[in-house]
């Protein structure tokens, strides 16, 4: 029975909640707490495959009397399996970390070698400047990070919007959203095509987004990035203010309608509700189903 319970929450909480989640309006006055919610489900999820690969074979074993050579092998390929499942997941994390380094320090070696900050003093020692006119602005993080503009983006931009633009990057780098993107991307390799969903990689795309553009309105005020991120969007030959998104419209759309007049402000109580229930969907079943069953269990298995 607890084998079942696990796999439907399991299947629940990867192929069923995701959906909703993603298209959730009150996520974006609680970013902060709608990314842990994100994590919760997703590492909840994987969790509940680890139950039922451990207790299936035990709960069948123990409903059909088996001798203790047949529970004994059971238990054995049980452990196998969850093992595999580990270490997928740990295999992938490693390389998709591995690539992301890689690529960011190639990426950092030529944006130093084609900057041109040397002409704008006044930008700090992290950013640099590429040729062109085609806007954007990125950062690349790291142990060495760096904020990427172009002199597209330098012609567009008032001073007050390039200062919002450099707060929201530099956020992106503090708080670094590189590792929470990694491990969701990491989660989503590891996980065989059927039982995956891209929904959280794009969701929290958009959070992680939303949280540096509040970093930057509470140094800038509202009106700087709103601006800066319409402009950067509007501008010919440009999809979007960053790369990384699968649906760049949106992206604007959902950024904006944050940022214009009147739109909802952070809720604060709403954000300590949904940590409460991310605490909740990691907590309760290992308190309700897994630790019951881990008791019945540890008195059976031959060890
Ligand atoms: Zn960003």
């Amino acid at each position: 029975m607890t084998a079942l319970l696990l796999g439907a929450l399991g299947l629940t909480l990867s192929l069923v909640v995701p959906g909703p989640l993603a298209r959730a309006r009150w996520t974006a006055r609680a970013p902060g707490a709608a990314v842990a919610l994100w994590q919760a489900v997703t590492l909840a999820a994987v969790l509940c495959a680890l139950g039922v690969v451990l207790a299936a074979p035990e709960e069948l074993v123990r409903a059909h009397g088996a001798d203790q050579t047949l529970a004994a092998a059971a238990l054995v390929a049980a452990l196998a399996v969850a093992a595999v499942i580990v270490v997928r997941l740990l295999v992938s994390l490693w390389q998709v970390a591995y690539r992301s380094r890689v690529r960011r320090a190639r990426h950092r070696l030529l944006a130093d070698l084609l900057d041109r900050a040397e002409e704008r003093a006044d930008l700090d020692g992290q950013v640099r400047v590429l040729d062109g006119g085609l806007p954007f602005a990125y950062c690349v993080p790291g142990r060495s990070p760096r904020i990427v503009l172009s002199q597209g983006t330098l012609r567009l931009l008032s001073e007050p919007q390039v200062a919002a633009v450099l707060a929201h990057e530099r956020a992106h780098l503090r708080a670094r959203h590189d590792v929470v993107m990694e491990s969701f991307t990491a989660f989503y390799r590891a996980v065989p095509p059927p039982l995956r969903s891209r929904a959280p990689l794009d969701a929290v795309h958009l959070l992680l987004e939303a949280l540096a553009d509040d970093a930057a309105r509470r140094q800038h005020g509202d009106g700087p990035v709103r601006e800066a991120l319409r402009t950067l969007a509007d501008a010919p030959g440009t999809t979007g203010i960053e790369a990384g998104t699968e649906d760049p419209d949106r992206e604007r759309r959902w950024r904006l309608d944050r940022l214009v007049p009147g739109a909802p402000r952070t809720d604060a109580r709403l954000g300590a509700a949904v940590y409460v229930v991310a605490a909740a969907i990691l907590v309760l079943p290992t308190v309700l189903l897994v630790i019951p069953w881990l008791d019945r269990a540890l008195r059976h298995w031959p060890i």
